[in-house]
């Protein structure tokens, strides 16, 4: 039997496997078992922001596992402290939680949000159509996509899901009984669609008249990936609550709620916990991620590359019309709109060495390690122009 015949053997059918069987990785590099190097654009779903086996990341997690692998919650650990001022200190949150991933922060944020309203006459949670926040039944509730929720059921009563980038839906789905508003401010598994300002100012202005809680899941857009540390920065807004993970443990599990005064004290002693939420080993690498985001000028990078590599996307847009009617995103992390099912084409794609994805069914995405240089995309576009070729209408 093949690898992936053993897999089917013995896993859940979850994941529809790509037939490519990992080696090893370096920097923006992926090597297969079949001996070929890919270029990888999927950046392990944003996860590798700092490429594969970063020198430093390595540094930090031998030297934590050395020091100890886990110890529990209830003692004090300095590298969940250090990570947690770091996160504190460069966002101005006031509080964090540290859990395992995205679903858990989503989830997390949910039941602080829950909480905030205990005393307040205030029971809806809103989130947006297209919306993708997690797998677990708390996330699930807050998604509108059969695809993801189909048969679940029955989920979580006191969600409401309006049309993205719809502010007069959002005006008439709003009002006193609001109790929060979740929103990704670039829906990513919706296909890399950016929230418009107008849907921001008028959630703003909402916000403002009705005193609910505003959620960032910046799960895929945060950390730098857009430019910024948080997507939300790229408008006039403070969330009160923002949902990190992905990038966050440099590679290792970790995630985090970010807290504003706001919601700063609706949680005390037992209310809420993870076993292995702020993993020691994952907040050492944690802390070297963010010592590159916000002391080497990672973020600069991220917007000078990601705007070299939406401009070579626009000419390809310009070069087939017939295949191509969009480009999207911010940063490094882009969608390329097609006109047919993108799955052949990042089939092709990996056939030659470059790795990307495909959501939405007919977006491209691009979500390469931060530290990509201008060469390196250009070797990627280089490729997809040749791919492009043969699929041109
Ligand atoms: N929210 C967003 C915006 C995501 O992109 C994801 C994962 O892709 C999640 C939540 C869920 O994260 P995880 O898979 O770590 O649970």
């Amino acid at each position: 039997m093949n690898l992936l015949e053993r897999e089917s053997a013995v896993f859940f059918s979850t994941y529809k496997r790509i037939p490519l069987e990992v080696e090893c990785g370096e920097g923006v590099y992926l090597y297969g078992k079949d001996g070929r190097r890919y270029l990888d654009l999927f950046g392990g779903l944003a996860v590798n922001a700092l490429g594969h086996c970063h020198p430093r990341i390595i540094e930090a997690v031998e030297r934590q596992i050395r020091r100890y692998i886990h110890a529990s919650n209830f003692y004090l650990q300095d590298v969940q402290v250090e990570l947690a001022e770091r996160l504190v200190g460069a966002t101005g949150y006031r509080r964090v939680f540290l859990c395992n991933s995205g679903t858990e922060a989503i989830e997390g944020a949910l039941k602080i949000a829950r909480r905030w309203c205990r005393n307040r006459n205030k029971s809806v949670l809103i989130s947006f159509e297209n919306a993708f926040h997690g797998r677990t039944m708390g996330a699930l509730s807050a998604m509108d996509r059969e695809k993801y929720r189909g048969g679940f059921g029955p989920l979580l009563p006191g969600f409401l899901s309006v049309p993205f980038n719809d502010p007069e839906a959002l005006r008439h789905a709003v009002d006193e009984n609001t109790a929060a508003v979740v929103l990704e401010f670039i829906q990513g598994e919706g296909g890399v669609v950016p929230a418009t300002e107008e849907l921001v100012a008028e959630l703003k202005v909402l916000q403002g008249k009705f005193g609910f809680l505003v959620i960032a899941d910046e799960i895929q857009t945060g950390l730098g990936r857009t430019g910024k540390l948080f997507a939300f920065q790229h408008y006039d807004i403070h969330p009160h609550i923002a949902a990190i993970a992905k990038s966050l443990g440099g590679g290792l599990p970790l995630g985090a709620i970010l807290g504003s005064e706001e919601v700063a004290y609706v949680l005390e002693p037992g209310a809420h916990g993870s076993t292995f939420g702020g993993n020691p080993v994952a907040c050492a690498a944690g802390t070297v991620l963010l010592d590159e985001l916000l002391h080497r000028d990672l973020m600069e990078h991220v917007a000078e590359v990601g705007a070299f590599f939406a401009g070579q996307l626009m000419k390809l847009k310009k070069d087939f019309p017939l295949l191509i009617t969009d480009v999207r995103g911010k940063g490094l992390m882009l969608g390329m709109q097609l006109t047919q099912p993108g799955d052949a084409i990042v089939d092709r794609m990996r056939e030659g060495g470059v790795l990307i994805n495909c959501t939405a069914e007919t977006v491209l995405r691009f979500l390469p390690p931060l530290i990509i240089s201008q060469a390196e995309i250009a070797e990627g576009v280089g490729k997809l122009r040749e791919v492009l070729r043969e699929f041109q209408i």
